[in-house]
């Protein structure tokens, strides 16, 4: 297992509103487990491995990160792995998931309205009775042991600061690093999805399920979803690619590029005060580039 280093930028801006910003780069903790799937995976594949599981099951769309991460994690950690995929199968394969078959993962493709009941108990069973014993994990990766996973960040940060920030899909991240504050310091949650404000309820509810107590320290900021779950904007792309070429670290439009882009607009707003140290989580998924690149020709 790699490190997730903390790196200070510099910039301009930074310095006018006498704001520090670090970097937690968790995209370096794993070359293919990419940095929060891997932190959500860690102790699920612990407790499949301790209930003598030898089959992940999980869900995900042809782009997913977690989809992925699994199938890298199956490989590494002696697995089988079966990857629920939403929609009908593309030939070739996409980047993501014939990464995903190279590693091994079967792929079953389900339909869209099939898809949503993902949670259902019967439809679960129905899995169970398909594919037999298997470890199922949720879309996202996100359960209990995922936030405990997830607090794992916020423990590795030797750091004063006031803020932390992250992106937001299913919220177990940003559901972890807020039960290992326990009230402290303020975190922002940035949803990389159209009407995030649902992520609430879920966090609050995943908050209180992992710990027993609810917090007010933290918020979402729902205005950077760029119209939605990977809909792609111009200026975001020439967001990242500028923050590639001064700070050397990549971003992907989805998650990460979504969250710097609102950081940054936040600070020139003036959001922060003066003298604010902030920690933004790199949350890594840049696996997903590849596709990007192709499917909309654009260099990200
Ligand atoms: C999956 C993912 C997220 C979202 O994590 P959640 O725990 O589902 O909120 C954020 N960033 C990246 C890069 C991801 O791959």
């Amino acid at each position: 297992m790699g490190e997730a280093p903390l790196q200070k930028l510099e910039d301009s801006l930074l310095q006018e509103q006498s704001v520090t910003l670090w970097v937690k780069r968790e995209d370096l903790l794993h070359p293919h487990i990419s940095g929060n799937k891997w932190r959500k995976l860690k102790y699920n594949l612990q407790e499949a491995k301790q209930q003598g599981y030898d089959t992940l099951l999980t869900f995900g769309g042809a782009y997913s990160n977690h989809i992925a991460a699994t199938a890298a994690a199956g490989r590494e950690y002696g697995f089988n792995t079966i990857g629920i995929i939403r929609g009908e199968e593309h030939l070739p394969l996409n980047p993501t998931l014939s990464f995903a078959t190279s590693c091994g993962m079967q792929l079953h493709y389900i339909s869209r309205e099939k898809y949503r009941l993902k949670n259902e108990p019967d439809f679960l069973e129905e899995l169970q009775r398909q594919f037999g014993k298997v470890y199922l994990l949720p879309e996202g990766g996100t359960n209990l042991l995922a936030v405990k996973g997830c607090t794992e960040i916020v423990q590795d940060i030797p750091l004063e600061y006031d803020y932390i920030c992250c992106a937001a899909g299913t919220g177990g991240t940003l559901a972890g690093i807020v039960a290992s504050l326990e009230g402290e310091k303020q975190v922002l949650g940035f949803p990389a999805l159209k009407g995030g404000e649902f992520l609430q309820q879920e966090v609050e509810e995943l908050v209180i399920a992992y710990g027993g107590q609810s917090y007010s320290n933290w918020q979402l900021i729902t205005d950077y979803h760029f119209g939605g779950y990977a809909k792609i904007k111009p200026e975001l792309i020439a967001f990242m690619e500028q923050f590639k070429q001064q700070h050397y670290i990549p971003l992907e439009p989805v998650y990460t590029g979504k969250m710097f882009y609102g950081l940054f607009d936040l600070i020139r707003k003036g959001y922060f005060k003066r003298g604010s140290t902030i920690v933004a989580v790199h949350t890594g998924g840049l696996q997903g580039n590849v596709g990007f690149k192709e499917r909309l020709g654009v260099q990200v």
